[in-house]
């Protein structure tokens, strides 16, 4: 069942490299990905998949992000040890993981019920605590826990949703995929309360980031 072994964690360290030679500098992220054992967070009969670099239908239509786009992302966000961040788009838990190893306090959010409670007791399971788990809508982050030092959305957002902005703090960095067929990879640092930097990275492909809720 969750049965990590040798060969697993020899193709998680050719995962890290595959993904360092496409960019990913940040040997904290690089650490994280030979450490998480990714094949845990997809259906066991799709196993061999799990390290390549590639994205993967997950329950629900969805999908698990690709290694080096998790890479790419998590290094825009420039995670400290203790960094409040909130992630929309739980999906299976592996961006979650990820930012857990880099020990950052981490909630995150997803509007699909039967993967946020499966993710919730998974995580759980495989020893990952986030401080919160959430089923609801992403475009609205999460007030409750604001404000956050890191913001990272891994669906595609046909634009950038206002409360996200208003719930990083100042210093903050967002990362969010911005596009509907394709999206760019967008960082926005916020400069002071009202002042926004922004930068763009390339196209990428994600799934939606849906509206409404079912
Ligand atoms: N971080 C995930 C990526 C999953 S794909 C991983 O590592 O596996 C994107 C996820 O965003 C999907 O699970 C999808 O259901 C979710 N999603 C889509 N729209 C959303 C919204 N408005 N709020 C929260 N989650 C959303």
């Amino acid at each position: 069942m969750l049965n990590d072994t040798f060969r697993h964690k020899g193709k998680r360290q050719q995962l890290a490299a595959i993904v360092e030679t496409k960019g990913v500098k940040d040997p904290r992220v690089l650490e994280a990905i030979k450490t998480i054992p990714r094949h845990l967070f997809m259906d066991s009969s799709f196993e061999d998949h799990a390290y390549q670099d590639k994205a993967f239908p997950i329950a629900a239509d969805q999908t698990i992000s690709q290694p080096y786009t998790v890479g790419f992302q998590t290094e825009l966000l420039q995670i400290q040890k203790g960094d409040v961040v909130l992630e929309i788009g739980t999906g299976s838990g592996y961006q979650t993981a990820v930012l857990c190893e880099m020990g950052a306090k981490v909630y995150s959010i997803e509007r699909q019920r039967e993967l946020y409670k499966k993710t919730k007791l998974f995580l759980s399971k495989i020893g990952y605590r986030p401080k919160h788990l959430s089923f609801g809508d992403g475009y609205k982050g999460l007030r409750e826990y604001a404000p956050y030092d890191k913001i990272i959305v891994t669906a595609g957002a046909p634009f950038v949703p206002n409360p996200l902005l208003a719930q990083l703090k100042v210093g903050g960095r967002l990362v969010i995929p911005v596009g509907d067929e394709v999206q760019v990879m967008t960082l926005f640092i916020r400069k002071s309360k009202l002042e926004f930097e922004k930068k763009e990275f390339g196209d990428f492909r994600f799934v939606p980031l849906l509206e409404d809720k079912n």
